[in-house]
């Protein structure tokens, strides 16, 4: 259903010639500045570890990574007025094994380990942090915390977002509930992601490369809950969308920012 308005929000969006090109949803029923408070709280406590280890900030991709998210987050900007108030924040790392996340409020984590076991290229890394940016936007975070909510005995007895988070950590029934929740959420990303990505001048097809790599380099996490579905049932979702990927790009003049880049 989101999906259908996203794709009627970006032919609007194509035809004006212009941005924005999501439909951004709102979970009233979630206390926003709590959520973000929780994120910010996760963040800083992860800066701390990767800084107590050393492995906090770029190294080897420094220049790549500045340039991949000073444009997705432009084009992240020019989704509407909520897009625009969202304060950005991307922290790297150098620690093995991280991948890449996100968190509410504008928070992106990415590790060069990423980059550099992956060898992955600049519309590769792009597209991974337009996927995080994307579930940034598209607030996957509220979207799963209010099904939570819905799904919690009794009905209609409001959590707070500290109780919603306690409820997952120990209910394994509770994260269960929220698979399909967390997989839509995923499939929306690269699809939001990919129309950043493009709208950011990255060509589409090179940045589908990134999911290809991570398939190849088996980098998906294993885990009791499948929070992500299947890589060939993503690509191939996202090979059909490469023709609209296509004309986001040449709307946004892409193609001679891609050039300028080589
Ligand atoms: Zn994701």
């Amino acid at each position: 259903m989101k999906l259908v308005m996203a794709v009627m929000g970006l032919l609007l969006a194509l035809r004006a010639g212009a941005a924005p090109l999501l439909d951004l949803p709102q979970y009233p029923q979630i206390d926003q500045h709590a959520l973000e408070r929780y994120a910010y709280l996760t963040i800083e406590k992860r800066e701390a570890q990767a800084r107590a280890a050393g492995e906090l900030g770029c190294v080897r991709y420094c220049e790549m990574l500045e340039r991949a998210y000073t444009r997705v987050t432009r084009a992240a900007r020019e989704q509407g007025e909520a897009a625009h108030a969202i304060g950005w924040r991307l922290v790297v790392t150098t620690t093995r094994g991280e991948a890449a996340m996100s968190l509410p409020g504008g928070y992106v984590v990415i590790s060069e380990d990423l980059i550099a076991s992956l060898r992955l290229t600049e519309a590769e890394v792009a597209f991974i942090i337009a996927h995080e940016v994307a579930h940034v936007l598209l607030q996957h975070e509220a979207e799963c915390l209010d099904y939570l909510q819905a799904t919690l005995l009794p009905h209609g007895v409001r959590r707070t977002v500290r109780d919603l988070y306690a409820e997952m950590d120990y209910d394994a029934g509770a994260l269960l509930r929220m698979e399909s929740v967390m997989q839509s959420g995923e499939m929306e990303a690269d699809y939001a992601g990919l129309l950043l990505g493009a709208q950011a001048g990255y060509a589409p097809a090179q940045m589908l490369g990134a999911l290809k790599k991570i398939d190849a380099g088996g980098k998906q996490r294993a885990g009791i809950v499948r929070t992500h579905p299947a890589m060939l049932q993503r690509l191939q979702r996202l090979e059909r969308l490469l023709p609209t990927a296509e004309r986001v790009l040449t709307v946004a003049g892409g193609t001679r920012k891609i050039k300028n880049l080589q």
